[in-house]
């Protein structure tokens, strides 16, 4: 199928696919404009082989408008579980989960009719997104089950690793009562929005199974519904939701966005929910007839077609109402076409302070792809809505060393003569050609994430082919420190990756997607090891927040930047405050890459010295007044405040 195929089969323009119980009915709409036949099943539990299973009725469904089956089933069905089965005219028959289904049993073989409001934890409606300005926007991405799986996290055992690990705010290492661990530790870091690596169904963890594996979950089946191996109890579909809500409303207790990671790109199998429902419509397809794949995860979301434009638009929404969900993360975005992702910015403005909900993704992609229309990669950045933002490789592989590469380095820790593009990375490559034009508020800074290796590991493996991940070497600790000053003084969204501020190991793994939860998840100890760094991360971003200019997304701000004329591989800039309220008259910030110090001259006036590249927390006391000449210690970034 093509896409003008496509566009031949009718479309669907209400609002109400997918079950919608109410006291009176229960109704079911499935898209499936190719069929000749469609029933649907229901069942007492979410698979056979729980107790009390039963099959409750076979019920055929009619034709309606705009390739649309439906029927109304007396009574609220809450909790009932069900699948479609499907008649083609060829003669197959498919039997498949609803890809509206709000919730499933065990595994996602059959999806739930959910009422939302009898999966909803107490205070639910009284949940709000918090109220975070731009200029106060920083983003910790972790997974789910890495969060709180580590015994020494201070979360009961039945919560590790699950939403609820979430939930309490009281955690310290090993119930120290010194170091806060999970929640409690977020609240004191002083992160904006957690980023949660995907949290729908995805396939590879055995939901029946209390040590089902370990997965990133990538690999999604059911996109509406939340992962059951993350909840208390896989086997009623309502407790995973309220479970999820439940996390969401205790960050945003906290004060702290949520961000999902979503994966709309492809689907896992080609034996999907929606190659099932209307084979072939939702993938793209080669010339030959074999599904393109540039996802490099076997086959592509046909995004620019209408009904599948749809569905990724629909589930987007149906997160953001019914989960008050902050942002969402578009992993392999290059894989959309840009009208889509303006589309649904337009869609998400339209909600209830839906302009607050972050929109940004990966500008690549796995493969090549057959997408004819513009796709959502940097080329696109000046077509893309400038709220919708991308994550920044040049920034990142010019601070610390390509990502692939374990030997490469960066600016940081060997390539000083990367400077020119250090210099491009703090004004959020705006005044540069190496990107088309964009606001400062499309680039996401960061030097690491889930993929690749871990910062620490990185900047150790730059050094020696088998290092001791557990040591920690002052020369090693310089460069992670100056490495996050660099991004952390970057215009555009700063970015880390859970526990890059305590030296995360992932001993030398730079793709641990299915290795085991011990190698993946956070060390709650090294917290305390690690404590000076943490505490570093923690001032800078306080810093940073106290200096809203850096995070104007004003595409003029960039140019207010002042580079100064230290002597190369230096870098050193000013950027007076600007109109709106700082704790400083200006900004000034020196990188000095080199392994010795290097004496730099102030710009005039009285600065206030708010970092010395070792401690960040200056600027929160009495300190230290400068003037003239300042000698900048090696491999360090300091940050002056003028008075
Ligand atoms: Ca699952």
């Amino acid at each position: 199928m093509n896409w003008h195929q496509a566009c031949e089969l009718p479309y669907y323009h209400g609002s109400d696919l997918g079950a919608n119980p109410t006291v009176e009915g229960t109704t079911f709409k499935l898209w499936a404009p190719t069929a000749c036949g469609v029933v649907v099943c229901l069942y007492a539990t979410g698979t056979d082989a729980e107790p009390g299973a039963k099959e409750l009725g076979v019920h055929e469904m009619r034709r309606g408008d705009g390739g649309v089956w439906a029927i109304v089933l007396p009574g609220n069905l809450h909790g009932t579980y069900y699948i479609y089965r499907i008649y083609f005219p060829d003669g197959r028959v498919h039997e498949v989960v609803d890809p509206y289904a709000r919730s499933a049993g065990a595994n996602g073989t059959r999806g739930m009719v959910v009422d939302l409001t009898q999966a909803a934890p107490d205070g639910w409606e009284q949940d709000r997104r918090p109220d975070i300005p731009a200029h106060a926007r920083s983003v910790w991405e972790v997974h789910v089950a890495d969060f709180s799986a580590d015994g020494h996290s201070g979360v009961k055992p039945e919560w590790r690793g699950k939403f609820m690990g979430f939930t309490p705010d009281d955690t310290t290492l090993d119930n120290d009562g010194e170091h806060p661990t999970c929640l409690n530790y977020l609240k004191n870091l002083g992160i904006s929005h957690v980023q949660l690596q995907p949290i729908y169904d995805y396939a590879t963890v055995d939901e029946s199974r209390p040590d089902g594996g370990y997965n990133w979950g990538y690999d999604p089946i059911n996109f509406n519904v939340p992962e059951g191996s993350y909840s208390t109890d896989p086997y009623h579909g309502e407790v995973r939701i309220r479970e999820c809500r439940t996390m969401i409303q205790a960050l945003h207790k906290a004060g702290i966005g949520v961000i999902m990671d979503v994966v709309y790109n492809h689907t896992y199998r080609h034996e999907n929910v929606l190659n099932h429902v209307m084979p072939g419509y939702f993938f793209r397809e080669n010339e030959d007839g074999s599904y393109s794949d540039g996802s490099g995860c076997s086959n592509e979301f046909a995004s620019e077609r209408p009904m599948a434009r749809r569905y990724l638009i629909d589930s987007v929404l149906y997160w953001a109402k019914e989960y008050h969900l902050d942002g969402f993360r578009f992993d392999l975005m290059e894989i959309y076409d840009v009208e889509t992702m303006n589309l649904l910015r337009a869609a998400l403005d339209e909600l209830p302070g839906g302009e607050s909900i972050l929109m940004y993704g990966e500008p690549w992609k796995g493969g090549p792809s057959v997408l004819q229309q513009p796709a959502a990669n940097k080329d696109a950045l000046s077509l893309l809505d400038d709220r919708i933002g991308v994550f920044c490789d040049n920034t990142r592989d010019a601070i610390k060393g390509h990502c692939f590469y374990a030997r490469e380095a960066g600016y940081v820790n060997g390539r000083p003569d990367m400077f020119p593009e250090i210099r491009a990375a703090v004004t959020a490559w705006c005044c540069s050609d190496a990107l088309p034009e964009h606001a400062p508020g499309q680039i996401v800074s960061y030097v690491s994430a889930h993929d690749n290796y871990t910062l620490w590991d990185k900047l150790l493996l730059v050094r020696t082919d088998h290092p001791d991940y557990n040591v920690f070497d002052p020369a090693v600790l310089a460069e992670n420190r100056l490495a996050a000053g660099i991004y952390l003084t970057c215009m555009g969204i700063p970015f880390l990756q859970a526990g890059e501020e305590f030296a995360r190991t992932k001993k030398g793994e730079d793709n641990s997607y299915a290795s085991s939860a011990l190698l993946n998840q956070l060390d709650w100890k090294r917290t305390a090891a690690c404590q000076g760094l943490v505490e570093y991360y923690r001032g800078l971003i306080g810093l940073r927040n106290a200096f809203p200019r850096l995070s104007a997304p004003d595409p003029d701000t960039p140019r207010a930047v002042r580079f100064l004329p230290v002597e190369a591989p230096l870098v050193g800039w000013v950027l007076p405050a600007g109109p709106e309220r700082a704790a400083w008259k200006a900004l000034c910030v020196f990188y000095n890459p080199l392994a010795e110090t290097r004496v730099v001259s102030l710009p005039e006036g009285r600065w206030k010295l708010l970092s010395d590249g070792t401690t960040s927390a200056l600027w929160q006391g009495e300190s230290t007044v400068c003037t003239g000449e300042f000698s900048l210690p090696s491999c360090s970034a300091v940050i002056f405040g003028l008075l």
